[in-house]
């Protein structure tokens, strides 16, 4: 049901690209990879070979990053007692998520996997007990490790690895340059990460659609861009309500629990891998501690803060971009 709403919206994002912009012809094909819908919208007479080349793209990564399958770097990992080489590619994003930490205060977290594990939100319908949560925070903090050339080493064997909020992110980057030295123009919406692949013919700037929070079939502003990335984290993809909380995916390294008082993050930037972690990052660091990191420079992007039915933090970079 979650999903098919999501669905609704990425379909949503494209009709509104398309009827702002010429009457070029347009397709779109979609994919499930990565536990989610990627969508892939190009304007003129694509090629075929584009879509299944992005395909291919995401699902390389795939092979490599998933918690879940057994042939993957992560899983050699994250079953290893004391290490893995990686991968040249994954190691750069290991360094990449590392430094997210080191930047975010720890906020932002890929050793959180036992506690991602642990509340199971996909399938869980009641609040897991506080001794649980306790003992899965033993086995999370990124000074576990330490990554040293390719290999990466961890100090406690329980400490494992979940690259769900950085993968889609990085997937799209790939997907998008290889789409730009194509010559290609289009939408590409993984998951809630959209890319915005070179210039509408006529000129105009995209419009990128925002769900509302609080309705699924609503939306709630609209981006006016005319090149990057928009990633999204939100409180309502996966979840589950009891006694009135929500629980949802994103979980705060330091109590282990699902984040309150933030239901979404937009994050618009020009790098796709740091746009998907910043979202996730901002979301748990929650309003206070995500302005001053915003004004630090440390990275540069910019961002919508979504509080309650009523307070969205805008930041003074969208001035003239971000409507309501
Ligand atoms: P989505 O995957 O729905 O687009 P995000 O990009 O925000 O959403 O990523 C959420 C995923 O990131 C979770 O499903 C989990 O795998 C992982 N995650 C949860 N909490 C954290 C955290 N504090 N730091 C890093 N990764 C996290
Ligand atoms: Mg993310």
């Amino acid at each position: 049901m979650k999903k098919t709403a999501s669905f609704c919206l990425i379909l949503a994002l494209v009709l509104t690209a398309c009827a702002c912009g010429s009457r070029e012809k347009t397709d779109t094909k979609t994919f499930f990879l990565m536990d989610t819908f990627l969508s892939i919208t190009l304007y003129g007479e694509a090629d075929a070979s584009l879509y299944s080349e992005v395909n291919s793209i995401v699902s390389a990564i795939e092979a490599k990053a998933s918690r879940t399958l057994t042939t993957s770097e992560v899983y050699a990992f994250n079953h290893a007692d004391d290490g893995y080489t990686f991968s040249d590619e994954m190691a750069m994003l290991i360094e990449r998520a590392l430094a997210m930490s080191e930047a975010t205060g720890g906020a932002y977290d890929i050793t959180v996997a036992p506690l991602v594990e642990l509340w199971n939100i996909k399938e869980a319908t009641q609040p897991v007990r506080e001794e649980a949560v306790a003992e899965a925070l033993t086995k999370v903090g990124y000074q576990q490790l330490t990554l040293s050339g390719n290999t990466l080493t961890k100090i406690d064997p329980d400490v494992t690895l979940d690259l769900g909020s950085l993968a889609k992110g990085y997937a799209l980057e790939k997907a998008k340059h290889y789409l730009e030295e194509q010559n290609a123009v289009g939408i590409l919406n993984f998951g809630g990460n959209v890319a915005l692949v070179g210039a509408k013919s006529d000129g105009s700037p995209w419009r990128v659609s925002l769900r509302d929070p609080f309705s699924a079939d609503r939306t709630k502003g609209q981006l006016s861009l005319t090149a990057g990335v928009v990633s999204v984290s939100g409180d309502y993809e996966r979840y589950f309500e009891a006694d009135g909380v929500r629980y949802h995916h994103i979980i705060s390294p330091f109590d282990g629990y699902p984040v309150q008082g933030v239901h979404s993050v937009a994050v618009c930037s020009s790098d796709a891998l740091e746009a998907d972690m910043l979202s996730t990052a901002l979301f748990v660091m929650g309003q206070a501690s995500a302005a001053a990191f915003y004004e630090s420079g440390m990275y540069e992007f910019e961002y919508i803060m979504t509080l309650s039915q009523d307070e969205t933090i805008v930041s003074e970079g969208l001035d003239g971009v971000y409507t309501e």
